[in-house]
């Protein structure tokens, strides 16, 4: 059990020095941004899984299978454990995924009416009277699609959708989940390289799913 544990943990120290140097030095990821998001995910999943499993391993070996956590044995083993647990639980508090106040501006002219929706290529877009050029995708059951029109007065229809496929694909394929789940996890752990590779990584990667969703319009937007 001992031998396992530390297999465990050595392997998800490996994956968490690993991954990042191979999902960010790797011309393919370019090309598949989306497989590259998958494994991040399999990368934190890993380490995580590997680490806890290794720790639990390690702290349950040689003890009975009636008390494996050894509380009869040391009256201070359960706080111990207890405060493991604890830390544990914080760290999933720290990493939960905070909706982003930068967005409630632009949820809120959509909700009082202040951008009234238009169809652009199939998509309902709230149109925001704007002079600069503005298009961004918000999350949420509320959210959707947004341009100003200072965007949509200065570019031709193919292009104005093109913009819209690009924040339709933010949307549909829930970047921003995994740019605030990377970036909780940074928030979290930022001595550990690796989080600050995948959440700057993430936050690219997202893009080029996006545009590549957007292929056939070919414009990039951000
Ligand atoms: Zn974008």
């Amino acid at each position: 059990m001992v031998v396992t544990g530390v297999v465990l943990i050595a392997l998800a120290l490996a994956v968490v020095v690993l991954a990042p140097r191979v999902l960010t030095r790797s011309a393919w990821t370019i090309d598949r941004p989306r497989t590259a998001l998958v494994c991040w995910s399999v990368a934190v999943l890993l380490g995580v899984v590997g680490f806890v499993a290794g720790i639990t391993l390690l702290v349950v070996a040689n003890r009975p299978i009636t008390d494996p956590m050894g509380f009869g044995g040391s009256p201070t083993h359960g706080l111990n454990v207890g405060v493991a647990l604890l830390a544990v639980l914080a760290f999933v508090i720290a990493v939960r995924v905070r909706p982003g106040p930068e967005h409630e501006a632009v949820r809120e002219a959509m909700r009082s009416g202040a951008a009234p929706h238009r169809e652009i290529d199939g998509t309902p877009v709230s149109v925001l009277e704007a002079d600069h050029a503005l298009a961004c995708a918000v999350p949420g059951r509320a959210g959707g699609v947004l341009v100003s029109t200072g965007l949509a007065d200065r570019l031709r229809t193919d292009e104005l959708e093109a913009v819209v496929a690009h924040e339709r694909a933010h949307l549909t394929q829930r970047h921003a989940v995994a740019v605030g789940i990377a970036e909780s996890i940074e928030r979290a752990v930022p001595w550990i390289p690796g989080a600050r590779a995948m959440a700057r990584s993430t936050r690219v990667l997202v893009e080029f799913a996006a545009a590549s969703s957007a292929v056939g319009h070919m414009v990039m937007a951000p």
